[in-house]
């Protein structure tokens, strides 16, 4: 059976995870759950007995721009992003209103890497979000070497083409889901991304705490890939099954 791939979900927000994991196994379906606090990180982390799901350690920009997330939090992720293998979602995102926590956002993710970067682990994963502050991440992780030492991938880029091509300078992977190419620019992104660093994802639930359906999913990833194969140069089958092998390189 040929695997999918899920590179960024939310499984542990979906209040029927342990049902979509088991029908996603049956699916051939396998999900990099990323979380968005370390208290989400430790209820999540009982969903890696299924064989298909890798639960990530995270700090969502959001739920500090609202105030969810104090210091304390992002001490206690950096401790636990440190000791992790899969670290995500972190990142940050200057738009609109959060702007205003651009500093303490900066202070938490550069806290983050800095602790990875001191602490590295073998076949480390990162799930980074970065809106209108691509620039910014690309220069933490730059600063600490992390595209060198993990897998960064950048998960629905939205940057200007410059950090787009900075990105991929760096060697830096992207994970593109159905919503990214719904846009012209967010096409033209997935068209110019190196094969070996395109991946899919879903980004779902679209609210936390919504239920969640495995088949939905493995839905939403072949849409994708459809997609893929209509705006780029690779037969579907190449496409396909390089994304997947990348997938599976990465959370092997
Ligand atoms: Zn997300």
């Amino acid at each position: 059976m040929e695997h999918l791939y899920d590179m960024h979900c939310h499984l542990g927000s979906m209040p029927n995870a342990d049902q979509v994991a088991k029908r996603a196994e049956q699916l051939g379906l396998v999900l990099l759950n990323v979380t968005v606090s370390p208290t989400d990180a430790n209820g999540s982390a009982r969903l890696n007995h299924h064989a298909n799901v890798r639960t990530a350690c995270g700090l969502h920009p959001w739920w500090i721009a609202n105030g969810a997330c104090g210091e304390e939090d992002v001490a206690r992720a950096a401790l636990m992003c440190a000791a992790s293998r899969f670290v995500g979602e972190i990142g940050l995102d200057f738009s609109g209103g959060r702007m205003a926590t651009a500093p303490q956002q900066q202070e938490a993710f550069d806290w983050i890497i800095q602790s990875c970067a001191e602490h590295p682990v073998t076949g480390r994963v990162i799930s980074i979000h970065a809106v209108r502050a691509a620039s910014e991440a690309l220069d933490t992780l730059q600063r600490f070497d992390m595209p060198h030492n993990s897998t960064c991938i950048f998960h629905w880029f939205s940057g200007t083409s410059d950090e787009l091509a900075r990105a991929r300078a760096l060697g830096c992977y992207f994970s593109v889901n159905a919503r990214m190419l719904a846009t012209k620019r967010g096409r033209e992104y997935a068209r110019q991304i190196p094969l070996d660093k395109l991946l899919l994802e879903t980004d779902a639930p679209k609210e936390l705490g919504d239920q969640g359906d495995a088949q939905a999913l493995a839905g939403e990833l072949t849409q994708t890939l459809d997609v893929l194969d209509d705006i780029r140069i690779e037969r579907k089958e190449l496409l396909a099954g390089s994304i997947a092998q990348t997938s599976q390189e990465l959370l092997g």
